[in-house]
């Protein structure tokens, strides 16, 4: 996998154990070292890890955690509104009630650690821009 072409910290960074970069992720930190957290904001990436320069911000997660994310609650939603309209006497105005807001409640808790796996995924497999564009240098700044 470490090629002669790459960096000594890109082998180290495919050497970790996908169970950890997952777990880090998933605990929003820093894929890599685990010391500093991934993010600046609600989803905003940092565009280095402070602790072991690692270029988070280079990593093009673009729309595969909100894809992930969407996958993976409605299969819980919808999952928990058949049976709950199966097994009860509910009407659908309560199931609505209920599980119109547990929607929106679990994609925005999920959303966050989501994007820090996919982040931890894209870094063990290599997946980083060469350079910043003009944007995220901007962002950077703010
Ligand atoms: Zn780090």
């Amino acid at each position: 996998m470490c090629t002669v072409g790459s960096s000594a910290q890109s082998c180290s960074r495919r050497k970790l154990p996908w169970l950890t970069t997952l777990g880090r992720g998933l605990a929003m930190r820093c894929p890599f070292c685990g010391k500093s957290p991934a993010f600046d904001g609600y989803l905003r990436v940092r565009p280095m890890c402070p602790v072991c320069d690692t270029p988070l911000g280079r990593v093009p997660c673009d729309d595969a955690p909100p894809y992930i994310t969407l996958v993976v609650v409605l299969h819980i939603v919808v999952t928990g509104a058949v049976l709950t309209e199966r097994t009860s006497t509910m009407s659908s105005t309560m199931l609505l009630v209920i599980f119109l807001p547990l929607t929106a409640i679990l994609a925005l808790l999920l959303l966050r650690p989501i994007k820090g796996a996919t982040l931890g995924v894209l870094l063990k497999v290599g997946i980083v821009r060469s350079v910043l564009s003009a944007s995220e240098t901007n962002g950077a700044d703010a």
